[in-house]
């Protein structure tokens, strides 16, 4: 699971297409296959398919322990979610708050309750066995607050503000805030020196400004109606509160530092405070805002997620379209960019008139002041060959942020803050990979430049040299037919340690994902392919360093075996099932592919492939997705995972979608078109 240990993300579900042709073959018949060609219907149905092994009955005594949520979690649940654990013997009888909960025979329970609205809730558990044995015990969670509904005439949410803490923005630009009140009032913010701005219900400045999901959530189709308690306005060339201080750096070292802010502001008196006024009534509350103005742009700075120098980072700062937002942009340590703002721990930058990116403000160190406004010439550009990728050298005079995008056969760097100064496009002599190159001023200050490809791309990957930014492009690999994964090199990367889920009986995720990635390697190395872990034993290993490790091995394929949870307030006992995800458009068919071969095995339900921002589905160099076949928390399905056979149906249904995505990159000519790739130059 990856609920509660990567950056932000959101998933999508796809519609599941229907993979008619990618019918896996049975593992049985193939490992048997004859020469001759078997027919259909000699194919033998795998007796176990789709039957995990049975939850082995643990009949011990009573032992009433609860594994989610831990002791400190903080849930953030409605009115109903979910609690396990397991109460040591299978033939227990077992409430929580008066309620019968199942017990499997294993002594695993799922409960999924009607939670208490307190902000500490209490759940009483007691366990009883035939014997009259009995065991009890009362578990405390804490809830994360959340608006509660109010019930006098007049008030204001003071969880609402949007935005708060502290901000940096031009003099001249405005500042949108929102905030919600009783419907009718007149709502209206005073400004420490007296100055009053009005908040109104309107769509023009609502959360949308702020919550920009790059890709999970189309913008364009979100409802931005008024809402009667939602109130927004704008500020400009207005500074107040106590100074918020460096432009650039940290946030503050943790030691609950929102503690601590919270009671520095709430005795500032120099906070705005917003008021709501129906006729002779008026509430008010200080909102926890500090806003100072940038009079000294432009500050140019140079980003590196390294700034601590552990060589451990992936040599990438995210950027993001909104604070929070999904992952857009992927800047080299090294690229250079404008700043306009900073709310918080996110540093707003300037890309170009049009583009604006979000980054992490700990990323970015200022440039001498006095270093002019960021801006590049584009030089002419040179393709040149080699066996393994052709590579386009991108001369700059400056380096300045970019994007690269794909479609199925072309590949856009899009340059920003940049002009062209193209006279020519230098092919080193006729690359079969690249069909042709175009470039084009997109707009005033963003130029793009396209290749045309023959084939699909199978990877791709950028740096810096010098100034020059250089476009790496993949040949695919050379699929034989006969024996697919010949010559290949796959990465298998056994999700976790640090961090992943538990099971009721406390079975961890990354024990199960180490026995299946190990099963799959055992197979994929039977089918011919040169297999990597990152990963053999229980000893924890970086997130970031799994996906560069896959990259400097040039690895044809990458694989992440994980088993799923579910996030606070979804029911478990109708939401679990089997999904794969993948990030980059040209793994969707590898995803489907392996999501079929499992659904087929595993026979569980099918929850679709997902676009998930997720670091070892990220990688550009290859095709790689994430498998969450099970759910943990499932007794069922943890128990399984800890069994070797239902460790072995798991890894079975990841090889069989290899073959099957391995057997659709022949018939699409990604590969198959033997020495093709080698002879491409
Ligand atoms: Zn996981």
């Amino acid at each position: 699971m990856f609920w509660k240990y990567l950056p932000p993300m959101r998933l999508r579900h796809l519609p599941l297409l229907v993979l008619a042709l990618i019918a896996a073959v049975p593992l049985a018949a193939q490992q048997a296959r004859p020469k001759a060609k078997p027919k259909a219907a000699a194919v033998p149905v795998d007796p176990n398919r789709g039957r995990l092994p049975a939850v082995k009955p643990v009949t011990g005594p009573l032992d009433l322990t609860v594994v989610y949520p831990a002791k400190g979690d903080v849930v953030s649940a409605g009115e109903w979610s979910f609690l396990f654990g397991s109460t040591g013997t299978g033939d227990a009888r077992l409430t929580i708050n008066g309620d019968s909960v199942k017990v499997w025979p294993n002594g695993a329970f799922l409960a999924w309750l009607r939670f208490p609205p307190d902000s500490v809730m209490a759940f009483n558990l007691v366990a009883v066995r035939a014997g009259g044995a009995r065991d009890s015990m009362t578990y405390r969670v804490r809830r994360a607050p959340r608006a509660a509904p109010q019930t006098t005439p007049l008030w204001i949410d003071t969880l609402s503000f949007r935005p708060q803490g502290r901000v940096w923005w031009p003099a001249d630009e405005y500042l949108p805030l929102s905030v919600r009140a009783a419907e009718g009032s007149e709502v209206r913010l005073v400004l420490p020196d007296g100055a009053v701005v009005p908040l109104a219900n309107s769509v023009g400045y609502d959360d949308v400004s702020w919550g920009v999901r790059a890709f999970d959530r189309d913008t364009a189709s979100l409802a931005r109606s008024v809402r009667a308690d939602r109130y927004v306005g704008v500020l400009r060339g207005r500074a107040f509160g106590a100074d918020p201080g460096p432009l650039l750096g940290a946030e503050p070292a943790p030691g609950c530092p929102r503690c601590r802010r919270r009671s520095a502001e709430g005795a500032d008196t120099l906070l705005a405070v917003v008021e709501a006024i129906k006729g002779a009534d008026t509430v008010r509350a200080r909102w926890p805002l500090r806003v100072s103005l940038l009079d000294s742009l432009p500050v140019v700075v140079e980003l590196n997620d390294d700034t601590a120098g552990t060589g451990k980072t992936d040599r990438l700062t995210v950027g993001r379209a909104a604070p929070g937002a999904t992952y857009n942009w992927f800047f080299p340590s090294g690229t250079r960019a404008n700043v306009s703002g900073r709310l918080n721990g996110d540093l707003r930058l300037h890309l170009s008139e049009t583009s604006l990116a979000w980054i992490n403000a700990a990323d970015a160190h200022a440039l001498p002041a006095g270093t002019p406004p960021l801006e590049a010439i584009v030089g002419s550009v040179v393709l040149s060959s080699a066996p393994k990728a052709a590579t386009l050298r991108i001369p700059l005079s400056a380096r300045v942020p970019y994007l690269v995008t794909e479609t199925e056969k072309s590949l856009t760097v899009r340059l920003y803050g940049a002009s062209a100064d193209v006279n020519w496009m230098r092919y080193g002599g006729a690359d079969s990979l690249v069909e042709q190159m175009t470039w084009q001023q997109a707009t005033a200050d963003e130029v793009t430049i396209t290749l045309d490809l023959t084939k699909q791309v199978w990877g791709y990957r950028t740096r810096w040299d010098r100034t020059d930014l250089m476009l790496e492009i993949r040949r695919p690999p050379a699929i034989n037919p006969a024996r697919p994964l010949s010559g290949l090199r796959i990465v298998v990367d056994a999700g976790h340690p640090p961090g992943g889920a538990t099971g009721p009986t406390g079975y961890r995720e990354a024990e199960a994902n180490l026995g299946v990635s190990l099963k799959l390697q055992t197979l994929l190395e039977q089918g011919g392919a040169e297999v990597l872990m990152t990963r053999t034993t229980d000893t924890p290993v970086d997130l970031a360093w799994r996906p560069i490790y896959a990259d400097s091995v040039d690895a044809d394929l990458l694989i992440s075996v994980h088993n799923n949870a579910l996030p606070d307030g979804v029911n478990p006992l109708t939401n679990s099932g089997t999904s794969v995800f993948y990030n980059q458009p040209r793994s969707a068919p590898f995803a489907m592919a392996v999501q079929t071969a499992l659904v087929k095995r595993l026979a569980l339900r099918d929850l679709g492939v997902g676009r998930g921002d997720l670091a070892l589905v990220r990688p550009t160099w290859m095709p790689s997705i994430l498998t969450e076949a099970m759910f943990m928390a499932i007794p069922e399905q943890e128990s399984a995972l800890r069994t070797p056979l239902g460790q072995r149906m798991y890894a079975e249904g990841v090889y069989a979608g290899i073959l099957a995505y391995l057997a659709g990159q022949r018939g699409s000519g990604a590969g198959g078109q033997r020495g093709s790739g080698a002879a491409g130059q």
